[in-house]
């Protein structure tokens, strides 16, 4: 008996959230696998430097703009990705902060994350999963976070984004699994990114001292267990949480 591989050639995928960080990562990541990779962002040009990396290594990209907080830029491009075939892969990874204590946080930054984190996750796979239904092995991957799973102090917003992607995507994997399609959430523990840039030395040591092994993670982390479950390596993994978090949340 062999492993089976993590051949993405023939396969398309679409990641939003691609000009940077994680979603960099695994865009680079897909494309070196074989697929062909649209990556997207708030602004033209934005994903520039991720399709410059992809062709330099032999890749295939192509990118989109659109702010997945407006539900017709959702809509565009949704239409837009799968011109010429529907994605094999869709990685729902654009993601933003808008922390505030519980009593402080307005009802705005409470919908501006939700919108961002989950109602586009929700519009887009919505948009999606029909075309994606007709090709081979669809597989519909959000982009977590293990606050999703604990909760955490200051980012109720956020934390309840992401419990939110969990039970879409476990509702999309009972919805679909019949028809062949996986839907799983990748939950990141604490990941060296712009996200996290901004946070001092101090939080960052005593987030370190709290992993096992002893690092933050890097965008590449994440990046590999979405190849795993994009590949026919991931063919029979669904409704899962998947954490990746250096035993953070132990
Ligand atoms: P990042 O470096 O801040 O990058 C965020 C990405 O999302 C950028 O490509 C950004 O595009 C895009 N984006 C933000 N708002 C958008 C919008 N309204 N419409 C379209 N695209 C938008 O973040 P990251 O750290 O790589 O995080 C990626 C994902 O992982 C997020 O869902 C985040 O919640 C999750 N995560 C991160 C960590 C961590 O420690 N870093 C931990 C757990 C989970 P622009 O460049 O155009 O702004």
């Amino acid at each position: 008996m062999s492993l089976r591989s993590n051949d993405l050639r023939g396969r398309k995928a679409l990641i939003t959230g691609a000009s940077r960080g994680i979603g960099r990562a695994i865009a680079e990541s897909l494309a070196s696998a074989g697929a062909e990779v649209v990556c997207t962002s708030t602004r033209e040009g934005g994903c520039d430097a991720t399709l410059e990396a992809i062709r330099a290594a032999g890749g295939s990209a192509k990118a989109l703009a659109a702010d997945v907080a407006d539900p017709n830029a959702l809509k565009e491009l949704a239409r837009a990705a799968a011109e010429g075939g529907a994605p094999n892969i869709l990685v729902n990874n654009a993601g933003i902060t808008r922390d505030g204590t519980f009593l402080r946080m307005g009802a705005e930054e409470f919908d501006t994350v939700i919108s961002v984190n989950l109602r586009a996750a929700f519009l887009l796979a919505q948009a999606l999963v029909r075309p994606m239904l007709k090709v081979d092995a669809p597989r519909m991957i959000f982009v977590g976070s293990v606050v999703g799973l604990t909760g955490n102090a200051g980012q109720a917003n956020y934390a309840a984004s992401k419990a939110g992607l969990l039970g879409l995507a476990r509702s999309l994997a009972k919805e679909f699994g019949s028809r062949g399609l996986t839907a799983n959430v990748v939950a990141p523990g604490f990941i060296e990114t712009d996200m996290t840039a901004g946070l001092s030395d101090d939080v960052r040591e005593a987030a370190r001292t709290k992993i096992p092994l002893g690092r933050l993670g890097t965008p590449e982390d994440i990046a590999d267990m979405v190849c795993f479950l994009a590949g026919d390596s991931g063919a029979y993994v669904t409704g899962q949480a998947l954490v990746v978090d250096g035993g953070m949340t132990l």
